[in-house]
């Protein structure tokens, strides 16, 4: 088996290694570390909670350590999809970079510019930044990229579902062009549109990939049948008769999340909120709330969940079923990181039935069926009006573009 110490990195990026508690390289960074080390672009297909995040930062920090170029200004730029991910990529970076002199600097959305310019004009050798972010940068000439050696693209397919690309091609204007860098794409999934960008910003790219879309075998997946009525009856009741500590709930829409959040509360249980409507200050709250765990129960959408990376979560919860199965995977992850173990359940309603044999046929195995007495589909209160085939087909139909996801995502309105 491969250790840290066969890829020879410099001693401090070693040592942060073992600080970090890491004892053996993932499959990813087994794969991935070496081919990067020889300067190399990489096209990646792993999903978080792969060790994706430490796969581009070691080589990247160790071939910055060993240039000893004068101008260290922001030679190395890792794009990201959302704040989260930003916040928690930089995060990684400090810690992996303390004892090497190299710096930071992290620039995303929804914060004042001023912190962010006198970082990047104090000079980061390494910036990870949201594109839109950057770009307000680019433009009043706080970031500038001459020296740049190495572009990082993290969780491509989200930033492309996102509708980042336009804003990616502003930024690769100002970079040198893609002969004198080296690239790393990472991607959870490789559809054809991921496999064109790296033809435009990579050249022979070496693949390396992790079972695709896999979940890890650690999580034990339950689906729990039960009328839409009675889901947060249910969810309640699991918490109230199972060991669940550390829960990470997900819903389709904001709205939901809220609605969700004020019952919780209502029946007393701790709980906080993260989605996109959320002020910056108030997803780190929540987020560090749920960190130190003063909240039991965190409700995200799929979207603010991106790059949440909690230590400890026991339960994913899908309150709502995901839209599209690849969600799923992403949602499960954020329990069992690396080699801990977790918990997933999922609650479905009869509408979601053909997402189940999506799910099935991604993950590559039929998941089990938990029946809670009293919640299943047997049971018929007073209150619950059966939705029309029309209403069912407009709530659950699996979005087949990107704007029907995002409207889906968004509960129907159509974005501003
Ligand atoms: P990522 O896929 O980069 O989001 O990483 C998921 C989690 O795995 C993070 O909490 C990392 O700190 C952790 N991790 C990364 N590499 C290793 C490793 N070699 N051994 C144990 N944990 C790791």
């Amino acid at each position: 088996m491969i250790q840290f110490c066969d890829f020879n990195l410099a001693a401090p990026l070693q040592d942060a290694v073992r600080r970090m508690g890491f004892e053996h390289p993932t499959p990813i960074q087994t794969q991935a570390i070496p081919p990067a080390l020889q300067g190399l672009d990489i096209v990646g297909c792993a999903q978080t909670g792969t060790g994706k995040t430490a796969a581009f930062l070691l080589p990247s920090l160790n071939a910055l350590l060993s240039n000893k170029s004068k101008n260290k200004n922001s030679r190395m730029l890792v794009l990201v999809p959302t704040r989260e991910l930003a916040l928690q990529v930089g995060d990684h970076a400090k810690q992996l970079a303390r004892q090497t002199g190299l710096k930071v600097a992290v620039v995303y959305g929804g914060v004042g510019m001023q912190d962010q310019e006198r970082a990047l004009r104090a000079g980061a050798d390494v910036v990870v930044a949201t594109p839109g972010r950057l770009l307000d940068h680019i433009n009043r000439n706080t970031a500038c990229f001459e020296h740049l050696s190495i572009l990082v693209l993290d969780e491509a397919d989200r930033m492309l579902d996102m509708g980042f690309l336009p804003d990616i091609r502003r930024v690769l204007r100002v970079l040198p062009p893609s002969a004198r860098r080296q690239t790393l794409l990472f991607s959870a999934t490789m559809p054809p549109y991921i496999l064109a960008l790296t033809r435009e910003v990579q050249r022979n790219p070496v693949k390396v990939e992790v079972a695709v879309a896999r979940p890890p075998e650690a999580i034990d997946q339950k689906l729990y049948p039960v009328p839409k009525h009675l889901k947060v009856n249910l969810l309640l009741h699991l918490l109230n008769h199972h060991k669940m500590t550390s829960v990470l709930v997900f819903t389709r829409t904001k709205h939901g999340a809220d609605n969700l959040v004020k019952k919780l509360k209502q029946a007393g249980v701790k709980a906080a909120t993260i989605h996109g409507n959320r002020t910056q200050g108030q997803r780190v709250a929540a987020l560090e709330g749920f960190r130190q765990g003063h909240y039991r129960v965190l409700v995200a959408t799929d979207i603010a969940a991106r790059g949440i990376d909690v230590e400890g979560i026991s339960h994913v919860l899908n309150f709502d079923a995901p839209g599209v199965a690849e969600d799923y995977v992403h949602r499960i992850g954020r329990t069992a990181r690396a080699e801990a173990s977790g918990d997933a359940i999922t609650f479905i309603t009869p509408a979601d039935e053909p997402m189940v044999q999506s799910i099935q046929r991604l993950i590559g195995r039929k998941l089990e069926r938990c029946n809670a007495p009293g919640f299943d589909y047997g049971v018929e209160a007073p209150s619950y009006a059966k939705p029309s085939v029309a209403e069912l087909q407009r709530q659950y139909a699996t979005p087949r573009t990107t704007s029907q996801r995002w409207s889906q995502m968004l509960g129907g309105r159509r974005r501003r």
